[in-house]
C-alpha cells in the first residue's frame, strides 16, 4: 500500500480517535513514517465520578492497576510463606488499602505525564477532547471549555469499551466496576463479584489475598471463551483459597440498608429459589460495552455490529479511508499487546509501503487469579470442534512446584496440558498452563506454537530444573491412556 500522507486539504494526514494501546501506538508509528497526526482521548466519568488521564484502559484501569494489586496479594502470601522459610515475621501484618491505592494510583499518574510528554515529543498532537463524526472527513471535538472541527483525510477509531450495568434496580448507584476499584477511597470489605469473566475472577482473587471475602456470582459458566477443564479448575483453586461461588445465580436489585451496607437479592436461574445477603461493594464484572454511542458514525457512514465495528483483515471498516484497532473491533481478542501491534502495522501500512498484517490467531493470555492460568492456541473443545476427537491426542499432568513443598502450599490444582495432533507431526495445537508465573510461563511457549511447535519437538526439549515451566517438557500421558497423571516424583 502506497503511503497516503499529504492527499487533500486536511487538516492533518490522520486522526486516531481514543488515545489507549491501540489508538497511541498507531499515532506515534504513523508520525515516525512522516504522517501529520493528532490523537484524541476523552474519559467519561463512572457513575461514581471516578475519572483519569490520557493512556486509555490498560494503563489507567486495566492490565496495569490489576496486576499491581494482584502483586500486592501475592506479596502478602510471600510474607506468610516467608516464615515456614525461617524469616521471623510478624504474623500479624496486614494490608492499608489507602496505602496500597496511593501507591498504585501515583503510579498511573507518573505513566499519564510520561505518556503527554512522549506525544509532545513524538510531535502527536495530542486533543483532550470527545470526538464525532460530522462527515466521513471531519469531526467535532468537544473540549472542555468549546467545540474544534478537525479535517483528516483518514481516521482510525480506537475508542475501547466500557463496563456494563445489569439493568436491575440499585445496579448504577450502589454498584462500582474495575473503572471504580483501584481507586476506591475505602475499604471493599466483603465484596460481591457479579461475573466471573476474567476481569470478576482477577478482582476477586487480589480482593482475597488483601484479606476482603469475595464472593463470586456466575450466570452460567467460569471463564467463557477459556479451555473449560482450565477454566474449573481455575474456579476449583479460588473455592479451595475461600472464595465462595454462587453458581447459576443472577442479581434481581441492590438496595441500600440504613447502615450504608448493600443488600442484594438474587435468583438461582435452576430452581428459581430467590435469597439475598448483605455486602459492603457490588462489583459489576458482566462485561464490556464498545464505546460507539458518541461517534455519530452514522455522519460518516461507518457500520457497526453488537456496539463494536466490523473490519476487514486490514482493519478497514466499510469506509475504505477509516479504520478500526483494539477493543472497538469485533470478534478479536480484547488484549493490550493486541491492539498494540495492529495499531503500529496498521499504521505502516498507511505510511511506511508495508504489507503487514495483524494476526490475530494464536495469541497468548494470562489470567492473573491466584493460582495463575495461562494459555495459548486452541482449547481442548475449539480443537475436538475443528478437527474431531479421534484427530486430537490431550498431553496432561499434574506437577508439584518446588517453591510450594516448605510452606506445604496446596499443589492440587497445578496442571499443564498440550492440545495436539495426534496422527502425523503431532502438531501442538494448544498449551494451558495453571500454577505460579503462568504469563512468564506461556510467553515462550507461545514463540514456539507460532513456529510450528510438535510434540515430538517439544519432548525433546531439555526442560531448565527446577522450574514449572519444564513440566511442558515432561509431559507423557495422553488423556487417551487413562493413565494417572498425577506427579509421582519431582526429579525423574
Ligand atoms: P482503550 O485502552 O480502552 O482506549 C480507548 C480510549 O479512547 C479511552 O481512553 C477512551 O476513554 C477513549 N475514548 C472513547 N471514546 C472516545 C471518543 N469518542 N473521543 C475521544 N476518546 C474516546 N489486557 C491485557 O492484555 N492484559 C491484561 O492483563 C488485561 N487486564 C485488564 C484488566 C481490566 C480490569 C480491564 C478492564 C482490561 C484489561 N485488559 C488487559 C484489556 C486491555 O486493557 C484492553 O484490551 C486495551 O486497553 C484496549 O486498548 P484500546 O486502545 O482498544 O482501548
Amino acid at each position: 500500500m502506497a503511503p497516503v500522507q499529504g492527499k487533500g486539504n486536511y487538516d492533518y494526514d490522520l486522526v486516531v480517535i481514543g488515545g489507549g494501546s491501540g489508538g497511541l501506538s498507531c499515532a506515534k508509528e504513523a508520525v515516525a513514517h512522516g504522517a501529520r497526526v493528532a490523537c484524541l482521548d476523552f474519559v467519561k466519568p463512572t457513575p461514581l465520578g471516578t475519572k483519569w488521564g490520557v493512556g486509555g484502559t490498560c494503563v489507567n484501569v486495566g492490565c496495569i492497576p490489576k496486576k499491581l494489586m494482584h502483586q500486592a496479594a501475592l506479596l502478602g502470601e510471600a510474607v506468610h510463606e516467608a516464615a515456614a522459610y525461617g524469616w521471623n515475621v510478624d504474623d500479624k501484618i496486614k494490608p492499608d488499602w489507602s496505602k496500597l491505592v496511593t501507591a498504585v494510583q501515583n503510579h498511573i499518574k507518573s505513566v499519564n505525564w510520561v505518556t503527554r510528554v512522549d506525544l509532545r515529543d513524538k510531535k502527536v498532537e495530542y486533543i483532550n477532547g470527545l470526538g464525532s463524526f460530522v462527515d466521513s472527513h471531519t469531526i467535532s471535538a468537544k473540549l472542555k471549555g468549546g467545540e474544534r472541527t478537525i479535517t483528516a483525510q483518514t481516521f482510525v477509531i480506537a475508542v475501547g469499551g466500557r463496563p456494563r450495568y445489569p439493568n436491575i434496580p440499585g445496579a448504577v448507584e450502589y454498584g462500582i466496576t474495575s473503572d471504580d476499584l483501584f481507586s476506591l477511597d475505602h475499604e471493599p470489605g466483603k465484596t460481591l463479584v457479579v461475573g466471573a469473566g476474567y476481569i470478576g475472577l482477577e478482582c476477586a482473587g487480589f480482593l482475597k489475598g488483601l484479606g476482603y471475602e469475595p464472593t463470586v456470582m456466575v450466570r452460567s459458566i467460569v471463564l467463557r471463551g477459556f479451555d473449560q477443564q482450565m477454566a474449573n479448575l481455575v474456579a476449583a483453586a479460588m473455592e479451595e483459597r475461600g472464595i465462595p461461588f454462587l453458581r447459576k445465580t443472577v442479581p434481581l436489585s441492590v438496595e441500600k440498608q440504613s447502615d450504608g451496607r448493600l443488600l442484594v437479592k438474587y435468583e438461582n436461574t435452576e430452581t428459581g429459589e430467590v435469597d439475598s445477603d448483605v455486602f459492603d461493594t457490588v462489583l459489576w464484572a458482566i462485561g464490556r460495552k464498545g464505546l460507539v454511542d458518541d461517534l455519530n458514525l452514522d455522519n460518516a457512514g461507518v457500520l457497526t455490529h453488537k456496539d463494536k465495528i466490523q473490519v476487514d483483515c486490514e482493519e478497514t471498516t466499510n469506509v475504505p479511508h477509516i479504520y478500526a484497532v483494539g477493543d472497538i473491533i469485533y470478534g478479536k481478542p480484547e488484549l493490550t499487546p493486541v491492539a498494540v501491534l495492529a495499531g503500529r502495522l496498521l499504521a505502516r501500512r498507511l505510511y511506511a509501503d508495508s504489507e503487514l498484517r495483524m494476526d490475530y490467531v494464536d495469541v497468548a493470555t494470562t489470567v492473573f487469579t491466584p493460582l495463575e492460568y495461562a494459555c495459548v492456541g486452541l482449547s481442548e473443545e475449539d480443537a475436538i470442534k475443528l478437527y474431531g476427537a479421534e484427530e486430537i491426542e490431550v498431553f496432561h499432568g499434574y506437577y508439584k512446584p518446588t517453591e510450594f513443598f516448605i510452606p506445604q502450599k496446596s499443589v492440587r490444582y497445578c496442571y499443564v496440558k498440550a492440545v495436539a495432533q495426534r496422527n502425523g507431526e503431532q502438531r501442538v495445537y494448544g498449551l494451558h498452563y495453571l500454577g505460579p508465573v503462568a504469563g512468564e510461563v506461556i510467553q515462550g511457549f507461545a514463540a514456539a506454537l507460532k513456529s510450528g511447535l510438535t510434540i515430538p519437538t517439544l519432548m525433546n526439549t531439555v526442560g531448565i530444573h527446577p522450574t514449572t515451566a519444564e513440566e511442558f517438557t515432561r509431559l507423557s500421558i495422553t488423556k487417551r491412556s487413562g493413565l494417572d497423571p498425577t506427579p509421582a516424583s519431582c526429579c525423574s
